[in-house]
C-alpha cells in the first residue's frame, strides 16, 4: 500500500478507536498515540504484527532490519564486550544478563556464541529478557534454547531479578513514547493529535504547559521549533542506573538518536522498508523517534551512576574490532559469501549507513573501569 492508497482506504482499527476517542475526550498526546500505536494489545503493531499480519515486524521480510540483523559481527562484538564488562566487574557468578526488546534474538544468538570462548562466563549468566510482544518471545525461545544459560521473560526492567547485571538495549529507546511541544510566536504549546478533515491531525495544545515542563528557554528557539521530551526513556534510565549503584553492573544502550539535546520534530514511521507518514494507518507501522543521548546520560548521572559517550555505531564497532572479525570470516570464504560479509559491515559500520546516526552509550555502577569501545 502507498501512503495515498491510506487516504482513501478504510481506517485501521486502532484509527477507528482512537477517532471515538478523540471525539469523546478530546485530543490525546503523542506519546499516548505512540503507546497504543505500538502497544496496544488487539491493535497496536506490536501485537498484531505489522503490515502483514502474522508475519515479523522485524527482518528482511519485515517492515525494518536492525544491525544484528543485517551483520553477524554486530552481536559478536557486543558478546565480547560482554565478556570483558563482565571480567571488568569481578567475574560476579552468577550475574544477570538482561536484554531490552530483543526482537528476534539475534543479537543475544550471536553474543552468546561468540562468548563461547569464556565458558565460565556462559555458565554464570541468567538471561532476563524483556519483551512486550509474546510472537517474538516465542521465536526468541526457539534461537536461543541450545546455547546454555537458562532463560526467563519480564513484562518490565523493573519486575527482573536483583544482583549484578550486564544489559544491552538495541534499538530498543526508540520505541518509547514521546512527548511533542511546538513553539508559537509567544510560547510552547503541547503537540497534540485531533481529528482533521481526513482523520487523525497535529493540533495545538490550548494552553501552554506547566512552567515545571523541562522545555528549551535558551535563546535560539524559532516559533515553529519543535521539541521532543522521552519521558519514558529517562524514566526507564533512571530505574536502570538506581539499580546499576545498588546491584553492580553495565548497560549498553545503542540507537539512533542525537548526541547533543535540541530541537528537532523526529517522529517517524516505517512500513515494508519505506518511512510512512506516522497518522496513517496506526498499527500498521512501526511508529518511533530519535533518542535524546544527553537527556538520557544526564538521568544516568542523576541517579549516581556513572556514562560514557555517545559514541558513533562505527567507531565503537571499530575500536572492538570490526576489521580483524571482518578478515576472519572472509579469509578462505567463497568470493559471494566474503562480499556478504563485507556488505553487512559495510552498512553496520559506515557514516553514510548506520555508523554515524547510531550511537552507543554505557552506564555503569561507579568505580569500574572504562568501558570498551569508549576510549
Ligand atoms: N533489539 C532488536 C529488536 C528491536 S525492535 C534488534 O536489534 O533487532 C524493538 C523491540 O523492542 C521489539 O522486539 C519490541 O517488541 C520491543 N519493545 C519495544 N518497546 C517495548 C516495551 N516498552 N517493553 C517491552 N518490549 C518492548
Amino acid at each position: 500500500m502507498t501512503a495515498d492508497d491510506a487516504a482513501d482506504a478504510a481506517p485501521t482499527p486502532l484509527e477507528a478507536r482512537l477517532r471515538r476517542l478523540i471525539e469523546a475526550n478530546g485530543p490525546i498526546t503523542v506519546a499516548d498515540y505512540m503507546s497504543d500505536a505500538l502497544f496496544h494489545p488487539h491493535d497496536g503493531y506490536y501485537a498484531g504484527g505489522g503490515a502483514r499480519a502474522g508475519a515479523s515486524p522485524v527482518g528482511a521480510d519485515g517492515d525494518f532490519v536492525t544491525a544484528p540483523e543485517i551483520s553477524q559481527i554486530f552481536g559478536e562484538l557486543i558478546g565480547a564486550w560482554l565478556v570483558q564488562s563482565w571480567i571488568d566487574l569481578g567475574a560476579p557468578t552468577p550475574f544477570n544478563l538482561v536484554e531490552l526488546g530483543h526482537g528476534r534474538g539475534a543479537l543475544m544468538a550471536d553474543a552468546l556464541r561468540a562468548a563461547k570462548a569464556r565458558p565460565e562466563f556462559l555458565a554464570a549468566a541468567r538471561i532476563q529478557l524483556v519483551e512486550s510482544s509474546g510472537r517474538l518471545r516465542h521465536e526468541q525461545r526457539q534461537r536461543l534454547i541450545d546455547l546454555g544459560p537458562p532463560i526467563d521473560w519480564a513484562d518490565a526492567f523493573a519486575d527482573t531479578p536483583a544482583g549484578p547485571f550486564l544489559l544491552i538495549a538495541n534499538e530498543f529507546f526508540d520505541c518509547l513514547p514521546i512527548r511533542q511541544f511546538a513553539r508559537t510566536e509567544t510560547s510552547w504549546r503541547e503537540r497534540l493529535i485531533g481529528l482533521g478533515d481526513d482523520g487523525l491531525a497535529f493540533v495545538h495544545a490550548p494552553t501552554p504547559p506547566p512552567a515545571t515542563t523541562p522545555l528549551p528557554t535558551r535563546a535560539g528557539v524559532e516559533p515553529g521549533d519543535v521539541y521532543e521530551l522521552g519521558e519514558a526513556g529517562e524514566a526507564l534510565m533512571e530505574g536502570v542506573a538506581t539499580r546499576l549503584v545498588a546491584d553492580g553492573g553495565r548497560a549498553l544502550v545503542i540507537d539512533y538518536g542525537h548526541a547533543a539535546d535540541g530541537c528537532g520534530d523526529t517522529l517517524q514511521a516505517v512500513r515494508d522498508h519505506k518511512p510512512w507518514p506516522p497518522l496513517a494507518r496506526p498499527g500498521e507501522a512501526d511508529v518511533t523517534a530519535h533518542v535524546n543521548f544527553e537527556r538520557l546520560m544526564r538521568a544516568a548521572f542523576d541517579a549516581g551512576a556513572a556514562a560514557a559517550g555517545p559514541v558513533p555505531q562505527g567507531a565503537f564497532l571499530d575500536r572492538l574490532g570490526l576489521a580483524a572479525r571482518v578478515e576472519r570470516l572472509t579469509a578462505g570464504a567463497p568470493a559471494d559469501a566474503a562480499e556478504r560479509v563485507r556488505a553487512g559491515a559495510f552498512r553496520i559500520a559506515a557514516p553514510t549507513q548506520m555508523g554515524e546516526i547510531f550511537k552507543a552509550i554505557c552506564v555503569s555502577a561507579p568505580g569500574l573501569p572504562p568501558p570498551a569501545g569508549f576510549a
